[in-house]
């Protein structure tokens, strides 16, 4: 049926990867294309016999518009699954255009470089215009709707767990639960242990530039930001238990609040142990968390990519993490004129995820969803031509996904709620 093209060979990819294989049905073909082709041909040799998906492998560098026109043109896929970097959102979505395919991402867009002055320009006007400072937004992408549209192609924006997962719960609640949802707690926790006194669960950069920035929420139709980490709560997560969380600026907020109609507050919270922000402080302290370049020893380097170098692996985590995540979101608003509150989630144990697919559960959680909406978008179920974030289609078959593939999810009434 499908031919997929998938960018990057990270942690989440591998579990996507794996996940379109026992999908057989769908994913016919795939090809892994990324930056070290060597870890591409690693996870090709490893699902090779126990899939019915026919895998090949190539080398590309998604920064280059060019090397991906090429790379597409040759292998013709029907999509592109984008789990490399949000760096590369832009690239990748011009040379889908360009080759007439579909495009489905994981994270929004944000540049490499923060101090490029024609980006900063933009970002600045749009932390005046909107009110919030985040390096990461939905503008850039949102911008190729008509170009999407006229091409009769689809991109599929956020299908991860968070976003992903969160917005398609959201989506799913709108429709069977309420007619009017008012607040959306988003509540993301990892009671997962590696035993490193500090690592990062997916891409260093990527996690602690979110981690350590101000955070926001979006009440009655506008930003309010906070301080990083100033607003702290203690929630009792089924199955996990009693853990600190703080509040983030994450980037569904901003979909859902123009996808869910009449919402008037969204809030996203994660949780995370005393040991990891003490870490963390001090690396920002003394300029580790840096994204300039600095020169050393006469060569430029980036500080955050330094560090990169020196933390574990996030996909060498597997073997050591134990315990499990809790993800979801707790919704209250009002059904036939009686208030409302539920609370949805999955929790995943990442043994149990490693001994599955030889991934740790937020590498998981996050490449079962990647798959999931890819394959909506390849069997046509999720195919109509724009730019779409998940919470804009029709969330029962990825509901019923998944169940299916490894991600099941429970709606309790009455949750304890956060104040
Ligand atoms: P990793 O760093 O583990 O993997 C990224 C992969 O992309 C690596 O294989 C890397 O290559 C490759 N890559 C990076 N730059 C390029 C390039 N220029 N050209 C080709 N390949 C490139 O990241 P994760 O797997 O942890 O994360 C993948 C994505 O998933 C990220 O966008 C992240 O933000 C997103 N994410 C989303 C979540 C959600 O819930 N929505 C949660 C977690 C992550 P190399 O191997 O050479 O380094």
């Amino acid at each position: 049926m499908s031919r997929l093209l998938v960018i990057g060979c990270g942690g989440v990819a591998k579990v996507a990867i794996h996940k379109c294989c026992q999908n057989s049905g769908v994913f016919k073909e795939l090809c892994i294309a990324s930056r070290t082709k060597e870890k591409c041909d690693g996870v090709k040799q490893e699902l090779e016999g126990k899939t019915e998906t026919v895998i090949t492998t190539a080398q590309v560098n998604a920064d280059d518009k060019e090397e991906l026109v090429k790379l597409i043109r040759s292998y013709r896929p029907d999509t592109v699954l984008n789990v490399a970097l949000p760096y590369q959102d832009l690239t990748l979505m011009d040379a889908c255009l360009e080759c007439g395919v579909d495009y489905v991402d994981t994270a929004n867009y944000e540049p490499e470089n923060t101090d490029d002055p024609e980006w900063r320009a933009i970002y600045e006007k749009r932390c005046q215009e909107e009110g919030f400072t985040a390096y990461f937004d939905y503008s850039w992408q949102w911008a190729y709707k008509e170009k999407f549209e006229k091409a009769g192609l689809t991109a599929l924006l956020g299908s991860g767990f968070d976003p992903g997962v969160t917005s398609v719960f959201s989506a799913y609640a709108l429709k069977h639960y309420f007619d009017e949802i008012e607040t959306i707690d988003i509540l993301d926790c990892n009671g997962g242990d590696h035993g490193y006194p500090f690592a990062t669960n997916f891409n260093p950069e990527i996690n602690l530039r979110e981690v350590s920035a101000n955070g926001s929420y979006w009440e009655n139709g506008h930003w309010v930001e906070t301080k990083p980490m100033e607003i702290k709560r203690e929630y009792d997560f089924p199955q996990v238990g009693k853990k600190d969380m703080y509040l983030l600026h994450h980037e569904e907020i901003e979909s859902l609040a123009k996808n869910i109609p009449g919402v008037k507050r969204i809030r996203f919270f994660m949780t995370f142990g005393q040991s990891y922000l003490t870490h963390m402080k001090c690396l920002e302290n003394v300029g580790m968390l840096s994204t300039s370049p600095i020169e050393f020893e006469g060569k430029e380097i980036v500080p955050i990519q330094f560090l990169k170098a020196l933390l574990p692996d996030p996909a060498s985590l597997g073997p050591r993490t134990v315990g499990k995540t809790n993800i979801g979101c707790i919704f209250h608003g009002k059904k036939d004129g009686k208030e409302k509150t539920i609370y949805i989630y999955n929790v995943c144990d990442h043994q149990e995820c490693y001994r599955e697919v030889g991934s740790q559960a937020i590498s998981y959680t996050t490449g079962v969803p990647a798959m999931i909406g890819t394959a909506l978008v390849a069997s046509g179920q999720w195919k109509k031509p724009g730019v779409f974030n998940v919470e804009e289609f029709d969330p029962d078959p990825f509901m019923d996904m998944l169940n299916q593939y490894g991600l099941p999810w429970v709606v309790e009434e009455n949750p304890a709620v956060v104040e």
